[in-house]
Order: C-alpha cells, then structure tokens, then sequence
C-alpha cells in the first residue's frame, strides 16, 4: 500500500441537498482537511448540519455534491464493498445513542468490529481486555448494556469504535447523553487516545471542555463553515 502523506481526511465542496418543502441545503460548499493526529471539533446550532457532515465524511451517507477523501482516496471512486472495508479498518463512529448491540455483553460488543475484520481471536482478547481496563469497565466485562449506566455504555461503545485500531474516530455528540462528570470521563478517554495511540478526532459538540485540547474548532451554521480557529497546541 502506498504511504499517504496528505490530509487523512477531506473533503472538497461538499454540499447535501434535501429535496422537502422548497428544499433545503443541510451543507453547502464545505471545505474541510484534517491531518493525522488532529484533534478536531465541530460545534453549531442544531439543525446546522453537523450530523449531515459527519455522516458523510463517515461514508454513511453520501453527499449530492462535492467529494469525500480517506487517505487520498475519493469515496466516489469506490465500490460499496471497497468503501465498507475501508470503513471498517480506518474509521471508528461513536454515536449520540450508544448503538450497542443488546444481546451481546459488553466485551462482545466491544469484539464485534475486529471479529467482522477477522483479526486473530487471541488479539482480539487481549485487545478487549486491555480496552476494558482502559475504559474502567472489567468488572462489567459480562454485562449486557440494559445493565449498564448510560456513561457506561457510551464508553463501551467507545471501546467498540477504537478497538481495531481506525486511524481517525468520528464522533457525533458522544456526551450528548451523559451528565458532566461521565461527560468528563469521555472528553479524558478521547484525549488519552488521540496523545497515546495518535488516533485522529473529529469530534461534534456542545462541550466547551473538548476544546481545552483540541487543535481547530470548525463552527457551522445553516449547513456553512462560518469559523475556523487554530486552538492551542496539545496540552
Ligand atoms: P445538526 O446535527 O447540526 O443538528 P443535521 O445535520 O441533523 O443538523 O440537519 C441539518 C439540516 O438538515 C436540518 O435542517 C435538518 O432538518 C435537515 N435534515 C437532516 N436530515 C434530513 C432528511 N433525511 N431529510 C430532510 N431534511 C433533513
Ligand atoms: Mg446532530
């Protein structure tokens, strides 16, 4: 594989128009780069398209104008399959609403991804395991997510995101659900990532605390990029 070495991800014009009522551009025209290791995040008003953008640069949905690009890799340009692959080795997605499987517990969820990647079945123990004690969840390793806190489960949903090792976690409102002290847990675990393994972040928030270590806060209004602020460096 060649060595990328622009943005690890981008995107050019991206616009996304919604054809209801007289139709409605949830983004228009929306230039983004991210380099590996960044600490991004997104804030805006709700209904200014935060979750439009982050679905597509997630490869969920995808735009009506303009071009995504994962490592130097436009998305338009592949297959369904070929982009589902990619997802799955380099993108991690946290949602607002946990998303986690209820019949599985939580070191089941937080496998799942790396047994759908095949990894070995002795690196993916140990990986849980590791994820688990990182996530200060190895007591509720066996539990199945009704028997888990709403921060609890955010953070196995977490564990789940990174457990494969993606180079770049998209997250949408991860805290969104949480009050302020689990909502600190997640900020903590995010940064401990991004510093230890260099795992990029593309983060939306309300959260003022996320940008005590972020890099550049994007701010969106009606579907625009309306601020771009260099942030201090890594504390
Ligand atoms: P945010 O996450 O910032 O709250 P969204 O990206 O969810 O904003 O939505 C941006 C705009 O697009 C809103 O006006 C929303 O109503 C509209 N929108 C989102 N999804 C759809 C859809 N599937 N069909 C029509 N309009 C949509
Ligand atoms: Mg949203």
């Amino acid at each position: 594989m060649n060595e990328w070495h622009g943005p690890i991800l981008a995107c050019h014009e991206l616009s996304k128009f919604y054809a209801v009522g007289d139709g409605l551009f949830a983004l228009s025209n929306v230039e983004l780069e991210v380099e590996r290791g960044q600490f991004v995040v997104i804030m805006g008003p709700s209904g200014s398209g935060k979750s439009t953008l982050l679905n597509i640069l997630g490869g969920i949905d995808r735009p009506t104008h303009g071009e995504v690009l994962l490592n130097g890799r436009k998305y338009s340009r592949m297959s369904e399959d070929d982009l589902a692959v990619m997802r799955r080795r380099e993108l991690g997605i946290v949602f607002q609403f946990f998303n986690l499987l209820p019949e599985l517990t939580a070191a089941e969820n937080i496998g799942m991804p790396m047994r759908l990647a095949r990894m070995d079945e002795r690196d993916i123990m140990s990986r849980v395991m590791h994820l688990l004690e990182v996530t200060g969840l190895t007591a509720r390793a066996n539990h199945y997510p009704v028997e888990l806190s709403g921060g609890e489960q955010q953070r196995v949903a977490i564990a789940r995101a990174l457990a494969p090792r993606p180079s770049i976690v998209l997250a949408d409102e991860p805290t969104g659900n949480l009050d302020s002290k689990m909502s600190q847990e997640i900020m903590k675990l995010f940064k401990r990532f991004n510093q230890e393994e260099g795992q990029t972040f593309v983060v939306v928030t309300h959260e003022d605390g996320f940008l005590d270590y972020a890099d550049t806060l994007i701010r969106l209004s009606d579907g625009e990029i309306v601020e771009r602020k260099v942030l201090n460096a890594k504390k």
